[in-house]
Order: C-alpha cells, then structure tokens, then sequence
C-alpha cells in the first residue's frame, strides 16, 4: 500500500503530493487526514506530512518509493480533516493546491488574547419596558434597539452589540452608568446553570413543524448520516425547526456550523440563535479581520463555541466533532466561490459531513434545482412545509402588471398606474412599502418595450450582451450582431438598453411623493461598516415611509407594517446572459413576494414586466414553486445546462490578446483531441460577457457533458498540457464548473 502525502504545510512544493510506502506495522493506522513523519529530499532529513490518499498500486518504480517513518500520535484533528477537503476541492475544482489550503485554513496570526465581554441587562419586566419607552421618547435610536434586543435574551456578547448590533460604546456607556445593563467577562456565562436558562425555545412547534424534527431526531440517533432538503415557504419556520435540530445535536456533544448568507445575517437573526444558546454561539463575517476570524476559529477548536454562524468560510470552522450542518437560503449564488477553488458550499458541505459522519439540512423556499432534482430521486431525505408558521400571516397576493400596456396607454414613468394608485393608499394610512430594483451584475441586455422580447442568441438561447460600438454578443459561443435600430420580433423602434439605477428610483419616489420619508439601501450606502443595519433598523423602526433597494433588501428581514412591496422592473434580473437567469428571477420574486404582509395586515405585491406571460414571472406571482420546477427543467434538458448536464468553464485571461487567442485555439484543439467524437460538447472559445478588465482580456471555453468524471479527465489533462505549452507564464487559466 502506497500514501499520498503533502509536506508540511509551510513548504513551498505542497502543490504535489509525494508518494510514500506505508510499512506494514502502520498499515491499520494511515488513513487520508493521519499525520506522519517522512524522510524528505536528498539529505532524507525527518518532515511531517499529511496523507491525503492511499493507493494500492505504485505512480512510479516501488523500488524507488521511500517508506513512512512513523504516525504523529493524535494527529487526526480538525486541521487535518480540512487538509484532505483541500486536497478534494482542488480536485474537484481544479485549483493550486495552495489555494485550495489558504481556503480551507485560516491565517495564522498573532492576535492579542482578547477577552470575549458581554452586556448583561440588569432590568426585567415593567422596568424594561419603561427603558425601552423612554429610550424612544428620547429619540435615543441606539440605546432603544439594544434594550428592546434584551427582551428576547439577558445576555448579549458585546462583539455582536458592535458589530450586527452597530452600537457604539458612548451610546452604551450611559446604560452602564446607570447601572441598566453591566458589561462582564464572558467565561461567567459559559457557566453551564446560566446556559441551561436561557435555553428555552421561543415558540412551541406547530405539528408540521414538530413532525419534521421528530423524524429528523429518530433518524440521528439511529446513526444515520444523510442530507435533507427543507423546502419550506417564506415564513413557514424554518429558522425555529433549525433550532431544535441543533439542539438535539449540542445534546450529543457535537458542534453544528450554520450557514446564511452574509446578507441575510442581520442581529435579528443572530439574536434569534442567542436566545436559544447563549454564548455557545459564535459569528463570522467577512468584514472580520483575518485576527478575529483566526480567534474565532481557534475557541472553536476548544470547543468554547459549539455552533458557528457565518457565511460560505464558516464551512472551514475546525470543530473537533462537527455533528450537523445546516445551509439555510441553500439556493443563493453567495454559496459559490468566485476565487479559485471556485467552490460550492452545498457540495463541499456534503463532503466536509461526509468526512465527519455529520448531517447536511439545506433550507429554502425556493430551493435550487440542484437540490430539488437530487431530492425527487430521494438522494435527499425531502421535508416539507407549506404554510406559514404565524398563524394570523398570509401570503401576500400579488398582482403582474404589464408595462407594454402602460406604454400603449401614454405612461413612461418607472410607476404602473396600479403601483402609484396603491403607494398612495398605503402611505395614506401609514404603512409602509419597499420598492425593489432586481438587478445583478452590470451586462446589459437589450429589450422592445413593445412586445417584450429580449435580443436572443440563436444558438444558446439566452440575451445577448450589449458592447460598446453598439455590438451584441453571445458570450456563450462568439455569435455576434450589430445592435438592431428596430425589434427583431415586432419591429418597434422602441427598442434600448435596459438599465435603472437605484440612486434614480430613489429620486423619481421622492419628485412622485414629496411628502414620503425614502430610504435607500444598495452598495453605494451600505459599504461602510454597520451601514447595512443602520438602514434596516431605521426602517425598521418607521423612521422612513419607503425603502428603495437592491436584492439586499429581499433577504430574511421582517418587517411587520410593510403591505406593498413594488418590484419595478422583473426583466432586468429575467433577460442576463446567464443560463440560470430564470430561476434567479423566480427566486428573487418569490422572496420579494414574502415580505409583504407578515404582520397582520394583509400584504400586497406588484410586479411590473414586459413580459408577464413568462413562467418565471406567472409562476413566482402564483407562489408555485413546482410549475416553475417542471418549466425549467425542460429548458435546461433542451440545452443541456446544468443540473441535467454537466458545465465547465475554462476560463482564460491575459495581457496580450495575440498569446491569449493563440492560448484558446490550443486548448480548443487540444479538448477535440483527447475526447471521443461527440462524447464532449464544446462550446466556444468566446469573449467572457466583460471582455476586457484593466486591460486584461478574457475568453470562455465552455464544455457540456453529463459524466461528470469525463469533464474532470479532460481538465486534468489540459491542465498537464498547458503546463508545457510556450504561453503558460502569460495566461491564466481557471476552470468553473456551473
Ligand atoms: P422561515 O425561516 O421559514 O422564514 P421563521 O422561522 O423565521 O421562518 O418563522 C417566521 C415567523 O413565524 C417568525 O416570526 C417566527 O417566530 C414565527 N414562528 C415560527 N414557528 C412558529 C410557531 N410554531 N408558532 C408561532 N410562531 C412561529
Ligand atoms: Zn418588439
Ligand atoms: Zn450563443
């Protein structure tokens, strides 16, 4: 038996691993995670490794390959584990190996030992409701926040009153003066009689809810490791069937780590999970210096925390024994890395649980169909929920509107009649609305404001892109045309770039209604630090009428007196040059639709098209989730697209666009060559949708296959080829799989 085996982290060749003969006497004891001592190099002088595979058969002459000295006792840690997740994903997506371990682990560095604090409040009952009241007379925003977070939980780590919280110490301070709230060490609440008071569940579980957990909980304490989708509707509590499974993992002694997009990652949840477990609670951010994110990981390993809340990098939490994973929103495209090893957290989460004989749950109330299509072939145990938990919410009814008509009917404002006519009832009784702009990324596509349709590549099937010199572009395969002066389809002269900016709306809502309170929240104003929160809990708090935003403003928030929820123009997030643009577009209305009416006031919503006929837009207004499912499925079985086949993308980028043609061309021969006649289907090489960045020129070679394997072959051996070919030093190539 043969170990692959990397050097010691430090050392420069770790891209390779080295083959080493495991001796019999240590045969039992090798196993992809052991660290072992080896002799290294032409002095043989002692090094420590990682395995990270073992083979039966030799890459090169055995009588050649060195032996393991010996195992490093205790050595399969947490650290270790994530050495062969590294060493899968850069596998699995074609990165260095060194990048796939600057992923996986954290940067070492000296962090001042800093003591963890938490603000205890000192009120209970009438007194903190009195606080709470004469914070808000006060006009005291800040201290009112933080006292109203109290009545849910005693005990707030100082880190997230700063942080989520965006509290500063002078508007604490006076609280601590007054004796309100004391701000003590942290290891006081670790106290476990202090836990165990806290843990109290917030809600009693409805029987669909309560049915969920049971089966889960039998499931797990039979042994059984597997992953499960929770396909619930926004509002359905899914957050609180978390809790309870978390619970029962804690109870275990194991560590869960949860997922939610950074987006979604507002106090309002974190406080939700702090509630329940007090200080055994942990968050990352990616706004977090590498230092504190380094600190956080390491009381993980100590299992000082148990549970790490967190974006796509909490993944990488060393817990000594992680039990459960949970991935709520598992459909968002912030799962998927854009560096290399161009990850997704869904999978590597699946591998990361299998390594450690954990659980995967995946919630959504739009899963991807990734997931549904692996859960309706029962690869995922399938929970459902269908209605919403609070009794008293409903989902909101909505209503397309169409803008082809209002244009026929002489109106070319951003605002439908049917929209101004309900902002101005809803903002007459004093309720309050958010009006959404869906739009991601900056290519544009260009639409007939006649008939709808959007500029079409023949052959892929998706908008073609508008360049400067008014070209129109597939970046799927190079088919290119000069921008029409008139509608392809009905000949409208109507015809032009699509493409409204937040900042504009948010004019436009004021010169509509003077006399309305407009908030706007999209990268511009939320990219300092807080900013995102500093929005929403002003919102939150009524101090605006109107919220004008971006998809940020759709994720998980709760705001109980918001009825009328605007989306202004669906077809900037339907028509991008991108294969899954549909079901983006879906996702994001059905979200937007959930925000409407989670208070006891019935919700409305207006969405305003071009093309209201399309499925995307007919089956999110209709909240069918299944209709959608089955519609574009048969899109994606058509051409091919993932999840029904396979996708690679190779992407190539250099300074010299002469050497990067030249680069493309090769490997588009070299593709056709190592694959069998029709087994490969191989698109392109074309532009990337943005051609040139800082003077770097991209081109896209895109390859379709259902056999995952084959795809994963031939970029081995293009990376082999290119390895050795003139131009390696002056392109760039990273492979993506869709
Ligand atoms: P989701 O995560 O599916 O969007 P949440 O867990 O956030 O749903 O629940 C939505 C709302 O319903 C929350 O305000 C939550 O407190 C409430 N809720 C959840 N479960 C119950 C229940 N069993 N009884 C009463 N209210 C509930
Ligand atoms: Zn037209
Ligand atoms: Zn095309």
């Amino acid at each position: 038996m043969y170990a692959n085996i990397i050097i010691d982290i430090s050392h420069e060749k770790v891209d390779k691993p080295f083959q080493y003969k495991i001796p019999e006497a240590l045969d039992s004891e090798i196993q992809v995670g052991v660290q072992v001592r080896i002799p290294f190099g032409k002095g043989n002088h002692e090094r420590k490794g990682y395995v990270v595979g073992v083979t039966e058969e030799a890459d090169f002459d055995p009588a050649r390959i060195k032996e393991i000295t010996g195992v490093v006792t205790g050595s399969v840690t947490a650290e270790s584990k994530l050495i062969g997740l590294a060493w899968w994903m850069k596998g699995r997506y074609g990165s260095t190996m060194n990048q796939a371990l600057k992923t996986v682990l954290p940067v070492k560095q000296k962090v001042r030992p800093k003591e963890n604090r938490c603000l205890v409040c000192q009120l209970h009952g009438p007194d903190l409701k009195n606080a709470i009241l004469e914070a808000g007379k006060k006009g005291y925003k800040a201290r009112e926040r933080l006292l109203k977070a109290f009545e849910d939980t005693p005990v707030i780590p100082y880190s997230v009153a700063a942080g989520q919280m965006n509290l500063t110490m002078a508007s604490i301070k006076p609280l601590i003066e007054k004796q309100m709230i004391t701000l003590e060490s942290e290891t006081v609440y670790r106290n476990p009689k202090i836990y165990g008071s806290l843990q109290k569940p917030a809600v009693k579980l409805n029987s669909r809810q309560a049915a969920i957990v049971s089966d889960f909980a039998l499931r797990y304490e039979q042994g059984i490791r597997e992953t499960s989708l929770l396909y619930g509707v926004t509002g359905s509590g899914k957050t609180e069937v978390y809790l309870e499974m978390i619970d029962l993992v804690l109870k275990q002694g194991k560590q869960v780590i949860v997922l939610i997009p950074e987006i979604a990652l507002t106090y309002q949840t974190v406080l939700r999970f702090y509630r329940r477990f007090g200080s055994l609670v942990s968050i990352i951010n990616s706004r977090m210096s590498a230092g504190e994110r380094y600190d956080q990981f390491e009381r993980a390993k100590r299992a000082e925390v148990r549970i790490m809340i967190g974006p796509r990098s909490a993944l990488f939490t060393p817990f000594p024994s992680l039990g459960l994973l949970i991935i709520d929103e598992e459909h968002e495209s912030a799962y998927k890395s854009e560096l290399s090893p161009r990850y997704h957290a869904r999978e590597t989460a699946q591998k990361l649980a299998e390594m450690n004989h954990a659980t995967l749950v995946l919630g959504s109330a739009t899963p991807s169909l990734e997931a549904y299509t692996r859960a309706l072939k029962g690869e995922y145990r399938l929970y459902r929920l269908t209605e919403r938990a609070k009794k008293d919410s409903h989902m909101a009814q909505v209503q397309v509107v169409d803008l082809r008509e209002e244009l026929k009917n002489g109106n070319r404002s951003i605002f439908s009649e049917a929209l101004q006519n309900a902002m101005k009832e809803r903002l007459d009784k004093g309720q309050q609305i958010m009006l959404f702009l869906n739009r991601r990324g900056y290519s544009s596509f260009v639409s007939c404001r006649s008939c709808g349709e959007a500029v079409r590549c023949p052959h892929c099937d998706v908008t073609l892109t508008l360049h400067h010199k008014n070209r129109m572009k597939c970046h799927y395969c190079g088919y290119e045309i000069p921008l029409p002066d008139r509608c392809p389809a009905c000949g409208s002269p109507y015809i032009a770039g699509f493409g409204t900016g937040t900042q504009k709306i948010e004019t436009m809502t004021k010169n509509m209604f003077p006399q309305a309170r407009v908030l706007r929240m999209d990268l511009d104003t939320t990219s300092k630090k807080g900013g995102h929160e500093e929005i929403l809990s002003a919102f939150g708090e009524k101090e605006a009428d109107i919220l004008v935003g971006t998809q940020m403003i759709v994720k998980g928030h709760d705001f109980p007196n918001v009825t009328l929820v605007g989306v202004l123009a669906a077809d900037l997030s339907l028509y991008s040059s991108d294969f899954r643009c549909g079901e983006r577009t879906f996702q994001l209305l059905t979200q937007a639709a959930g925000r409407a009416g989670r208070g006891e006031t019935a919700g409305q919503v207006i969405i305003q098209t071009y093309s209201p006929d399309h499925y995307s837009i007919t089956c999110a207004a209709g909240q069918d989730y299944e209709s959608f499912y089955y519609k574009e499925m048969a899109y994606r079985q058509t051409l091919k697209y993932p999840p029904v086949s396979q996708l690679l993308a190779v992407l190539m980028s250099g300074k010299d666009e002469a050497i990067l043609n030249q680069a493309a061309q090769q490997l588009h021969r070299q593709v056709l060559s190592s694959v069998w006649k029709g087994d490969v289907e191989v698109i392109g090489p074309a532009e990337a949708s943005v051609y040139k960045v800082n003077d770097i020129y991209r081109k896209i070679l895109y390859l379709k296959q259902e056999n995952y394997g084959i795809l994963i072959n031939i970029k081995d051996k293009l990376e082999i080829f290119s390895r050795g070919a003139p131009w390696f030093s002056h392109v760039i190539i990273q492979y993506d799989f869709a």
